[in-house]
């Protein structure tokens, strides 16, 4: 039984209608003096208004750069159950597919190696595995590679790629989500394990334009499945759908480019200037489908407002076919990453280089022609420049 301390500050975050963390850590202090420990650490904090917490050195395991994250407690002789209290990242399968099993070991390894707690999943992706001393690190790793999985990335590296399930469960992915997820961890398993990048990189990886994992906003690069060609339209369901939705109002009104007409019995859409932003289909499941050809968009440049403020990516590449072995793909992304190496300063994500060099020095010197469809937010072209008498015009 670990040491009990009153903790009125953390008990507020027990109220109210969420799921707490303060409630997962005292169940997890039953049997752990690690997680016991935390809880009058973290009460500490909240009281004092300060963190007790500190980097102090580079902790990891043989052969490996990153997927370990150092963290110290400055106050170690009052609370030595955390006086270490590393993360490991384990690099969690495509898709978040786990079998019972494999998690039930994961979490008896972790009770048996760490402080029993965990965080399913970090923002990149990986299974997050908190609370760790340094003299477990190696052994943990070892029981845990032994049984086929491997750590994840962390610091100036490529991070754990991560996906929607794609076509393992959803009728709507344009790619194979999961297949290319793994493929990309498994190509740059050096850029993931061996941080030598300015900066993170991360890529993300949705089916459809939906971007069910938000990879618009949290990817260095985005990669979403989209459709060549018409959408296709089966009449009869249309009408169906006229008998229980306002088709007008739900559908033609929300189209984003006003392209969609329906003159209460046949619906007609304008496909040249759509966009893909998939709304109607996914409201009109069995009317609407995307067009047959299928691959991807390639956006570039999305973060967190860590150094400088949010970014969105930016369309790159309006269309790529994303069909094993992916060569076009991977050349571009090498391209990109030298450019990045040869031009980035120091902890510059790549949409901040973009920003900083131009959006028109990255495509000339990367290779890539200017298309309309690079579009940085709706309706702006970041490569044409109006002269005044065109706008006087
Ligand atoms: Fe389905 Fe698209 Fe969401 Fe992926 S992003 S799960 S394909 S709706
Ligand atoms: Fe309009 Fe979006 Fe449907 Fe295209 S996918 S027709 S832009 S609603």
């Amino acid at each position: 039984m670990s040491k009990k301390y009153d903790t009125p500050l953390l008990d507020e975050l027990e109220k109210g209608p969420f799921p707490s963390f303060v409630k997962e850590i005292k169940l997890a202090a039953k049997h752990s003096d690690m997680s016991g420990d935390l809880l009058g650490h973290t009460e500490l904090c909240f009281k004092e208004r300060v963190t007790h917490w500190k980097h102090g050195g580079i902790v990891g395991v043989r052969g490996y750069g990153g997927g370990v994250i150092g963290r110290y407690s400055d106050i170690p002789d009052k609370f030595p159950g955390v006086a270490h209290f590393h993360t490991v990242r384990v690099n969690s399968p495509s898709g978040f597919y786990y079998t019972s099993s494999a998690l039930k070991e994961m979490c008896d390894l972790w009770d048996k190696y760490g402080s029993g707690l965990t965080n399913m999943h970090g923002s990149t992706g990986d299974m997050v595995f908190l609370g760790a001393r340094t003299e477990n690190l190696e052994p943990f790793f070892a029981e845990v590679s032994s049984r086929g999985w491997d750590l994840g990335g962390s610091g100036s590296a490529m991070r754990t790629p991560s996906g929607c399930l794609g076509m393992s469960r959803c009728e709507w992915a344009n790619i194979d989500a999961m297949a290319i997820t793994n493929d990309i961890t498994q190509h740059y398993q050096d850029e993931m394990h061996r941080p030598a990048f300015p900066y993170k990189f991360k890529f993300k990886v949705a089916g459809c334009p939906v971007d069910c994992i938000a990879s618009i906003a949290r990817a260095d690069m985005s990669i979403i499945g989209t459709w060549k060609g018409d959408i296709r339209i089966n009449q009869d369901e249309v009408a169906n759908y006229a008998k229980t939705m306002d088709i007008k109002a739900e559908i033609i009104d929300m189209c984003p480019t006003g392209c969609m007409q329906f003159d209460g019995k046949t619906m007609k859409i304008d496909n040249s200037n759509c966009n893909r932003c998939m709304h109607c289909i996914a409201k009109m499941t069995k009317a609407l489908r995307p067009g047959t050809e299928k691959g991807a968009t390639l956006l570039l440049g999305s973060k967190a407002p860590i150094v400088t403020g949010a970014l969105m990516s930016w369309v790159i590449v309006p269309f790529i076919k994303m069909e094993p072995p992916y060569d076009e793909f991977y050349d571009l992304v090498d391209k990109i990453w030298e450019w990045w190496d040869e031009n980035g300063k120091n902890r510059e994500r790549i949409g901040e280089l973009m920003e900083r060099l131009t959006f028109t020095r990255f495509l000339k010197d990367v290779g890539l022609d200017p298309h309309p469809a690079m579009v940085k937010e709706p309706r702006r072209d970041p490569f044409f420049f109006w002269a005044e008498e065109d706008i006087e015009r």
